[in-house]
């Protein structure tokens, strides 16, 4: 299928196009050489390979926006590519460059490109680009196109697909993590299991032979075909001395079965004061200050002095640390599956990428850096792939459901637990099409 695809382009493309892709390892040593290829910080960057941020993306998806000609080039990244390399080799020149940047600034799409990603580039009658699209897989695209003469907006495709539940369950022998795996629940989905219960039990201690863990998660295709993306619903696993569970409710947080919350608690400010000022508040809707156009503030501006501690919102991973041109030095961590934060325009970096945090670690100190009007901290809040207001979003507070919420969430647990002995039932009797 993407193979047919890529035949058509690529025979659709002038002779000249196919000598610069097929010539592209020799243009890809020449442009080392570029002096003027910056393009993040000060050196040359490597496109990330290794992270892959997971996030569960539920969202409408708009068809209109999808063009149905074919682009004029589409390139599939490679190990060793940089951004700079790639965009001189389809002729988008470095003012180019910064001004797709500078639309990046809102969804920061292209620290995240790996080997894999495609990027489709169409061009106007002049041979002018005209829009950008970095193709992630079948379920997020970012497209950035050319609204005025040097200046491009951009959009965030999220396709919904279809969500499936299944179970997988299985019994331990050796660790969690080995054992998960072969029953097929990926790296992203043992790792939440992990967060989950780390509180409660050491699964590397306690964990015996032959105890067991069940799995309900919802996976998500678009025609037919699988995204990666998944969604832990509810998780159980019986030790020899307990047993732990998990559900997800309807306002989006996991709660054990007698309905208190196994998130921890998320700061809503993530400075060490309670009431900073708020110069630039969160705003779908917002007035471009330069451009005049209608922009998104994805995130609450705080107005604080460089050098002013910047705290971990909550428990989690760092997965990215990054100097962008507009963007500045900036954070960006997972919390589990559904929460992610980011912290922009910092002076300095206190973790690196890959680190555990915990809720209230000085992670960086505040900053100017990249295209700011001032000292201030940038700060976003993300759930399942989209920003929200920080200030205002249902976060976790580590508390227990209220007296109205109880009996939707029973139900929810009679609902879940029906579904496993269902299909521990049928794996028993060598029947029904759950993995075990
Ligand atoms: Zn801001």
């Amino acid at each position: 299928m993407r193979n047919a695809v890529l035949t058509r382009v690529w025979r659709q493309l002038p002779q000249r196009h196919r000598q610069i892709i097929l010539a592209s390892s020799v243009v890809m040593l020449a442009s080392a050489m570029w002096p003027g290829s910056t393009v993040i910080g000060h050196q040359r960057q490597m496109l990330e390979l290794p992270t892959l941020e997971t996030s569960v993306n539920l969202p409408e998806f708009n068809d209109e926006s999808v063009p149905q000609i074919p682009p004029n080039y589409q390139y599939q990244i490679q190990t060793g590519d940089t951004l700079s390399a790639v965009f001189s080799e389809f002729n988008v020149n470095q003012q180019l460059m910064y001004q797709i940047l500078e639309a990046d600034m809102d969804v920061l799409a292209l620290d995240t490109l790996q080997p894999g990603h495609e990027l489709k580039f169409w061009l106007d009658a002049d041979g002018q680009l005209e829009r950008l699209e970095i193709a992630f897989n079948i379920a997020e695209q970012v497209i950035y196109s050319r609204v005025e003469e040097d200046v491009f907006e951009v959009e965030r495709l999220i396709h919904d697909g279809q969500w499936e539940t299944e179970t997988v369950h299985g019994e331990i022998h050796g660790s969690l993590y080995v054992s998960g795996q072969r029953a097929g629940l990926t790296a992203a989905e043992l790792d939440q299991i992990n967060r989950l219960f780390e509180d409660k039990i050491n699964f590397a201690r306690e964990l015996r032979a032959g105890d067991r863990f069940e799995v309900l998660r919802s996976v998500q295709s678009i025609d037919q075909q699988k995204t990666g993306n998944s969604n832990i619903e509810a998780v159980r696993i019986f030790n020899r001395s307990k047993e732990l569970n998990a559900y997800l409710f309807s306002d989006g947080n996991y709660y054990d079965s007698n309905g208190d919350s196994l998130a921890r608690a998320f700061m809503r400010i993530p400075l060490n004061q309670s009431a900073p000022r708020i110069s630039s508040g969160f705003n779908p809707r917002r007035k471009h200050p330069v451009t005049g156009r209608i922009s998104p503030h994805n995130g609450t501006d705080f107005a604080v002095p460089i050098g002013t501690p910047v705290l971990a919102a909550g428990d989690g991973v760092v997965t990215r640390i990054e100097n962008h041109p507009y963007a500045g030095k900036y954070i960006v961590i997972q919390h589990g599956g559904q929460y992610r934060t980011r912290y922009l325009h910092l002076n300095s970096f206190n973790v690196r990428k890959g680190q555990r945090v915990a809720r209230g670690d000085v992670i960086a100190q505040s900053g100017n850096t990249g295209r700011s009007t001032g000292p201030h901290l940038h700060y976003e809040l993300h759930i399942n792939g989209r920003p929200v207001n920080a200030m205002r979003a249902n976060i976790p507070m580590a508390s227990s459901l209220d007296q109205a919420q109880r009996s939707e969430f029973a139900q929810l647990v009679e609902q879940r637990n029906n579904v496993f002995e269902q299909a521990i039932l049928a794996a028993a009797s060598g029947e029904g099409a759950t993995r075990s």
